[in-house]
């Protein structure tokens, strides 16, 4: 690819350059440096030469207040209200409080500890002596990650903690597919705060535990938790495992494909998985002021036996590491497709504050002017063509580095073999449950193809794969006035790579996250949303 060139004024134009700070996975590097960019040289450049500056903790406000409007950083100040499990349980029960809880009613019911161990004995306390069988919970540090000191518990006398931690209700019937437990890594990426602007990512990892899901063995990790970074060290990791095969990774792609094959509305899943997202992104508005920066969070989604789907935890920093080759597949094109909606320009790449175009300060990243064309393509500025096959092309696989040591000490003191009792398939149970015909021929002829086809390439039925846009935001499009024509005339973009636009979902979402986010007239769209989509159900319901 063309690093340097001229322009017809016969001015050398300059790449674009990236920062890293100490930690940044090795694929930011590979993805930038394959887009044609270079990296930033402390030593030899000026300290504000650089157009995206990634890392992996929180930047100091100092770097906000000096952002150039040809840089972009990688967080949001702030950010982390989500992402700890205590803050997001707050901030979650507090929106519960204000707006009721069947909108706010996808996350499991949770306490903080030691704070509120009064409340959690009286709940304890009450499902107990209430009739049917006593509930399972969770307990998990609030500042650990990777699954790291997690306990399952059914009888308060085995809940041992030693720092503040959140007991949750534990989702103990769980989606399972051949009698594994899975949820789901979605991405989502706000590239604004103010208005607030969200995409969420149609690609995406399942991860799966490697054992299968057993209540009488709450210490199997393998079983329970479905994190890579403690599967795989599982003894069954790289065995194949019937139905899902080796390792502990699907697409979003496979999945789909896979709820398909059963007569499982995918669609309706992925509006409820947005409708999470956003209510969950409100919690958190407003956030300071900050312009040109982006948040690529991680929603951890679980999927219970009747398709709901449930909010585990928000990771700030979701893990880029490439462990396998799904790995490798999702994260680069999602680098890459961050790199598109970064929407940078030619003028970005002078990085001078005295370059035309670079006055108009501070614009925010996702919003292009009506009518504006793709941008032209500055060096390290591809297109979406180029970028798929940029990634075919590359053959980069980055040496795995884990800190095995804390791992160990959790499997140290949790494994034991799992009595592997065999549960319903996924097909039995969905008929069960969803009181579903069986799946017709045609269905059942396009399930043994791909089994035959090798229903475990992560490129199962590209022609399934598309998690597009909700079916309310095509209608906008097909309307005479699109929603995202705004009063000053500028539109998100609706859809950059698999990047799909889901906030601001319509004109009043829109209107409503101007100047200022007002999340009461925002959750009265989202609950005029979440009607029209079950009346949408219904009716298909009742024309099967
Ligand atoms: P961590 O930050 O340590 O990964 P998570 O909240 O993501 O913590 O939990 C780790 C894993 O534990 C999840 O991926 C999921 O498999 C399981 N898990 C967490 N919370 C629940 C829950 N409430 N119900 C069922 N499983 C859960």
């Amino acid at each position: 690819m063309e690093m340097m060139a001229d322009d017809d004024a016969g001015e050398t134009l300059k790449p674009l350059v990236f920062r890293l700070h100490e930690n940044a996975p090795a694929v930011i590097r590979e993805v930038l440096l394959e887009r044609g960019w270079t990296e930033f040289d402390q030593k030899e450049q000026d300290d504000t030469d650089w157009n995206l500056y990634w890392r992996s903790s929180p930047f100091p406000m100092t770097d906000h207040h000096s952002i150039k409007p040809w840089q972009r950083l990688n967080h949001y100040p702030e950010a982390v209200r989500i992402t700890r499990k205590d803050y997001l349980a707050r901030h979650l029960k507090r929106m519960k409080g204000a707006y009721g809880s069947t909108l706010y009613e996808f996350s499991p019911v949770a306490f903080i500890m030691p704070n509120d161990y009064v409340k959690f004995i009286a709940e304890y306390s009450k499902e107990r002596q209430s009739v049917g069988r006593p509930s399972y919970w969770i307990c998990k540090p609030v500042h650990l990650s990777r699954g790291r000191g997690i306990l399952i518990f059914q009888d308060i006398k085995d809940l041992v903690y030693h720092c503040t931690v959140i007991v949750q209700k534990y989702i103990s019937n769980p989606l399972l597919i051949s009698g594994y437990k899975l949820d789901l890594r979605l991405y989502v990426c706000v590239t604004s705060f103010c208005p607030l602007t969200i995409y969420t990512y149609e690609e995406g990892l399942v991860r799966f535990a490697t054992e299968k899901f057993d209540l009488s063995s709450l210490d199997n990790v393998y079983a329970h938790l479905t994190n890579t970074s403690i599967n795989k060290y599982g003894a069954s990791y790289k065995t194949y495992k019937e139905g899902i095969g080796c390792g502990c990774k699907w697409t979003f792609s496979k999945f789909r494909s896979y709820l398909r094959i059963f007569g499982v509305d995918d669609m309706l899943l992925w509006q409820k998985m947005n409708n999470i997202v956003i209510l969950t992104l409100l919690a958190i508005t407003p956030l300071p002021e900050a312009s040109n920066c982006f948040e690529l969070f991680g929603f951890d989604i679980l999927i219970d036996d009747k398709f709901k789907p449930w909010l585990l935890e928000v990771n700030y920093n979701p893990a880029l590491r490439l462990d396998c080759s799904i790995d490798d597949t999702v994260k680069r094109k999602l680098l890459h497709d961050i790199v598109e909606l970064l929407n940078y320009k030619q003028v970005d790449t002078h990085r001078q504050n005295e370059m035309p175009g670079s006055k108009a300060v501070r614009r925010q990243v996702p919003w292009r002017r009506t009518g504006q064309s793709t941008p032209e393509e500055a060096p390290g500025l591809l297109s979406a063509r180029k970028v798929s096959a940029c990634i075919s092309a590359s053959q980069t696989q980055p040496a795995l580095q884990f800190a095995r040591g804390s791992i160990h000490k959790v499997s140290a003191l949790t494994r034991k073999t799992a009595r592997a009792r065999p549960r319903e398939t996924l097909t039995s149970q969905l008929r069960k449950k969803m009181n579903m015909p069986k799946a017709s021929s045609q269905v059942k002829t396009e399930a043994k193809n791909k089994q035959l086809s090798g229903v475990h390439s992560p490129f199962i039925s590209a022609q399934l794969s598309r998690w597009s846009p909700s079916p309310e935001v095509c209608n906008y499009k097909l309307s005479t006035r699109p929603y995202f024509l705004s009063d000053k005339d500028q539109m998100p973009t609706r859809q950059v790579g698999g990047f799909v636009l889901i906030f601001p979902f319509n004109e009043a979402a829109l209107q409503a996250s101007k100047d200022g986010t007002d999340v009461k007239s925002i959750i009265k769209e989202i609950n005029k949303l979440v009607s029209k989509q079950n009346s949408t159900r219904q009716k298909k319901a009742q024309a099967v």
